[in-house]
């Protein structure tokens, strides 16, 4: 086949312990999945779980023991980060049953989902789309994949974000609302699953802006930690 320019790059992640490396397919978001999260966002109980993307050359990966750099974007006075378990998976699928959910991840991740706090709640304000406030360039900074098999108890595991040595976020994946399980099963029924798509799966409370110069550490116990300084 001949392309009239040569097509991007497909967007890449490590893998820890491995030389391979995950090639991303889709990033898929999932929207308040904490409740004291979305108590702080300005909501209360129990909703079904509702889904954002942002593209895949969105990913800025990290490799391990490194410190990534993430651009401060344009438009914005207020990027705030919030910290997250990503699921990555392995093998496709539709209509997947939360029961057997966990046999279609190849692994888990630490990732951050940038969010143009601004832009986004003006989009929100006026009934429009996110895009913009979360889908920019560079946006899901993301560390190493580490293989279900390596990764120990993720569902109780501590999830917990640092900026300039200060806690921001800490909590345990276990306050989830919608489960890693049940989240394949809600987010299959909308899309195909594919090898390569990465699950953002939501933030627990604590979010809060960052300026240039700012180091985030944030980490999901048994996947070691991302480290990005602002620039
Ligand atoms: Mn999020």
């Amino acid at each position: 086949m001949s392309t009239v320019f040569p097509p991007a790059p497909v967007a890449t992640v490590p893998v820890a312990g491995r030389s391979e490396r995950f090639p991303v397919h889709r990033i898929y978001c999932v929207g308040r999945n904490y409740e004291e999260h979305a108590r702080e966002m300005g909501f209360t109980g129990r909703e079904p779980p509702f889904f954002f993307m942002k593209p895949a050359d969105a990913v800025l990966p990290v490799e391990a023991g490194q410190t990534g750099r993430l651009p401060y974007p344009s438009l914005t006075g207020n990027l705030h980060h919030e910290i997250e378990l990503v699921v990555a998976i392995g093998k496709g699928g539709r209509a997947i049953a939360a029961a057997n959910a966990l046999e279609h991840v190849f692994g888990y991740a630490v990732g951050l989902d940038m969010t143009r706090r601004d832009l986004q709640n003006d989009m929100k304000k006026q009934g429009r789309p996110w895009c913009i406030g979360k889908g920019f360039d560079h946006s899901a900074p993301i560390g190493p994949i580490t293989p279900a098999a390596q990764a120990g108890d993720v569902a109780q595991a501590a999830i917990w974000l640092q900026v300039n040595g200060q806690d921001r976020q800490r909590s345990t994946v276990a306050q989830l609302i919608w489960n890693i399980a049940e989240t394949i099963e809600h987010l299959s029924a909308a899309w195909e699953l594919q090898p390569g798509d990465l699950i953002y799966t939501g933030t627990p409370e604590g979010v809060g802006a960052v300026v240039r110069g700012d180091v985030l550490e944030g980490g999901v116990d048994g996947l070691g930690t991302l480290r990005l300084q602002v620039v």
